[in-house]
């Protein structure tokens, strides 16, 4: 399990072609052990459903919110400490990720950005890393699965999602869930 208070902000959602790769997004976050989920773009409620539906069968593990001002969010943002956190854009134009992420601060939390169709240029001098997981382009669940998988040294799957009333144990064949 990491230590790392993750949160991701996905852009530029649209609601008539977006929600299953964006309910992607927020289902690898929840897994992977991101805080909270940031939708900016079309507001779409349906999507955070699908999201509480899940906390609510396999664990409480994300806090979903619309932020409708990204940019005015990015440049204010502070944690409970006051302090920023280091903001993290997942772009192919970026750096590799393997050789950068060892000099990304942690201390005062990640926010991940992932885009949508098209990424303000702004978003790239407001960010601190600019971070390629390979520079072709490809998927943002792709690229934000490897991306936390690298960032937390492969245990962001190791999470622990309290008052879980589902609990699926390892199974070499068929599924063993356990209802609590
Ligand atoms: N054309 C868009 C743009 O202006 O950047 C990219 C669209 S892409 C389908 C959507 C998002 O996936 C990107 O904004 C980025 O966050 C992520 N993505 C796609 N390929 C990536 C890669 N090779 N490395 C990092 N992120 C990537």
């Amino acid at each position: 399990m990491s230590n790392i208070d993750i949160e991701v902000l996905r852009l530029g959602h649209r609601r008539g072609r977006d929600p299953r790769i964006t309910t992607h997004l927020a289902l690898v976050s929840r897994a992977m052990g991101a805080s909270k989920f940031l939708l900016a773009g079309d507001e779409d409620d349906k999507l955070f459903e699908n999201v509480v539906s899940v906390n609510e069968r396999f664990g409480h593990g994300l806090d979903c919110r619309y932020e409708k001002r990204p940019l005015k969010f990015l440049r204010n943002i502070v944690n409970s400490e006051g302090n920023r956190p280091t903001i993290v854009h997942l772009t192919m134009y970026g750096e590799p990720f393997k050789s950068t992420i060892p000099s990304i601060p942690t201390e005062n939390g990640i926010i991940v950005i992932v885009g949508g169709a098209k990424v303000p240029g702004e978003i790239f001098k407001i960010s601190d890393y600019n971070i390629a997981v390979g520079n072709q382009p490809h998927s943002e669940v792709a690229a934000l699965a490897l991306f936390l998988d690298a960032l937390t040294d492969g245990e962001g799957f190791n999470q622990e999602f309290p008052n879980a009333k589902l609990v699926i144990h390892p199974s070499k064949s068929g599924k063993d869930v356990k209802e609590v």
